[in-house]
């Protein structure tokens, strides 16, 4: 069990029996990993660093899972737990805090998912919890809260949920932005075993009375380093606060810069931290390819490719809003199948346009980053990244998008000869080894 770290909304300093004596810069791409670290090299039993399960890998009932959980777990079709689920399942199971590296396509949210379950079961219902016929005035009781950059990645976060509760009479909940409150706000004065939330709607649920987290035991705070890139860091820590002192804190990102190291130093109490190697470079299955080719003339490239390639479902990444609408009617004009995916969409157009693309009519979604954050579309055979990012860590998680769940795939990058430098750090952080091909 973990202890609420402070009680302002400042982050004011931790006391030092709090503090997990952990220098934030411990945590880059390349550096050495903590002392208190988990990963297949410390643990016995467990995979090899990348997605595809070995042999030797652990059983899901290895891990500590029940029979009625592994149930789900054979009717969701996972075989092995993968190198996440084999480090971060035993202890959520024990109760630890823990704060995990490691990117979306991992398997990470049954990671979190299937123990949370186990231990919901186990638990005994929260002594309000007879309330749970909606009650005008009667806050809703949450017994455990994940928190979502995106509504898109909340709905898919709640949907795998569901999946790995099958069949255990859990209330699911679901609060976001974008639809509106008041249906919300009815199903959710009858409270939610586990309630999947973006922190502005959430807190809106807070202020209005709706839900209360005094009975909440556990915390999820997924894709933390992208909460954050969207400032919601103080919407966290408010929430965070009307948690009750004695709760467990799981904090999941794709990287962990500073500001998510001090953010984790804050919430959470001694720390397990994981780290699968897989977390910090690219799936070994991801072939990687780069065009040299003029800014200008970026459209046309890669209009010619996908039309000489016809790869089925391609998502192309670019840095704007901008951006990605231009590209996206540029391919249309030139009769391929595209649309664009960003914040400036109203939620129903999001939903239509993902939902397109997941069913195969749409052949190509032009998204920015923040959009396709953690969305897991299965069979994306092709990732372009239409500019380079600025980060090493946006690149590996923009090429995640393709090879999934043990699958192959290709990630082509455009850059521009202004763009190289970006290249080079890339390929020098993460090792890659990016072929370049003739775009002609
Ligand atoms: P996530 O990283 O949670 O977005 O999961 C990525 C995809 O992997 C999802 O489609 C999951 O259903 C799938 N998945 C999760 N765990 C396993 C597993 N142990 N074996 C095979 N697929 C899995």
């Amino acid at each position: 069990m973990g202890y609420r770290a402070c009680s302002s909304r400042h982050l004011p300093s931790i006391p030092a029996d709090r503090q997990c004596h952990r220098p934030a810069a411990e945590h880059s791409l390349s550096s050495p990993r903590p002392p208190h670290t988990v990963s297949p090299h410390t643990m016995t039993n467990v995979p090899p660093p990348a997605d595809t399960p070995s042999p030797d890998a652990p059983s899901f009932a290895q891990l500590g899972l029940q029979p009625r959980i592994l149930a789900n777990v054979a009717r969701a079709g996972y075989a092995t737990p993968s190198p996440i689920q084999a480090l971060a399942i035993p202890p959520i199971l024990a109760g630890k805090d823990i704060e995990a590296l490691s990117r979306t396509g991992s398997g990470k949210t049954a990671a979190f998912a299937l123990p949370l379950v186990q231990r919901l079961l186990a638990a005994p219902r929260p002594a309000t919890d007879d309330q749970k016929a909606p009650q005008e005035g009667v806050p809703g009781v949450v017994r455990t809260l994940i928190l979502s950059p995106t509504r898109e990645l909340a709905s898919q976060t709640a949907n795998a949920i569901r999946t790995c509760a099958h069949g255990c009479q859990l209330m699911i909940g679901l609060a976001i932005g974008g639809v509106p409150k008041d249906r919300q706000t009815r199903t959710l004065r009858g409270g939610a075993d586990i309630l999947v939330a973006t922190p502005g709607r959430l807190l809106d649920h807070l202020t209005d009375g709706t839900i209360a987290l005094d009975e909440t035991t556990c915390l999820v705070l997924d894709e933390a380093d992208r909460m954050l890139e969207l400032g919601f860091v103080e919407d966290i820590q408010t929430i965070a606060e009307r948690l009750p002192t004695r709760h467990q804190t799981l904090l999941f990102s794709a990287t962990m810069p500073p500001a998510v190291a001090t953010l984790a130093r804050r919430l959470l109490h001694r720390p397990l931290h994981v780290a699968p190697p897989e977390a910090t470079s690219p799936p070994p299955r991801i072939r990687q390819q780069v065009a040299f080719v003029a800014a200008a003339r970026k459209n046309a490239t890669l209009i010619a490719l996908l039309k000489r390639d016809t790869p089925d479902r391609v998502m192309v990444f670019t840095r704007t809003k901008q951006a990605s609408d231009s590209v996206a009617r540029a391919l249309e004009s030139a009769g391929l199948s595209a649309a664009a995916l960003h914040g400036d969409h109203s939620q129903a157009r999001r939903d239509r346009t993902l939902a397109t693309f997941r069913r195969g009519t749409l052949r190509v979604l032009v998204a920015t980053d923040v959009m396709a954050r953690g969305i897991d579309i299965e069979d994306v055979t092709l990732v372009v990244n239409f500019d380079i990012p600025e980060q090493p860590e946006t690149y590996i998680h923009r090429i995640g998008r393709t090879a999934r769940a043990g699958r192959r795939g290709t990630a082509l990058s455009l850059c521009a000869p202004e763009e190289r430098q970006l290249l080079r750090e890339i390929e020098r952080q993460t090792s890659a080894r990016i072929t370049a091909i003739d775009p002609s």
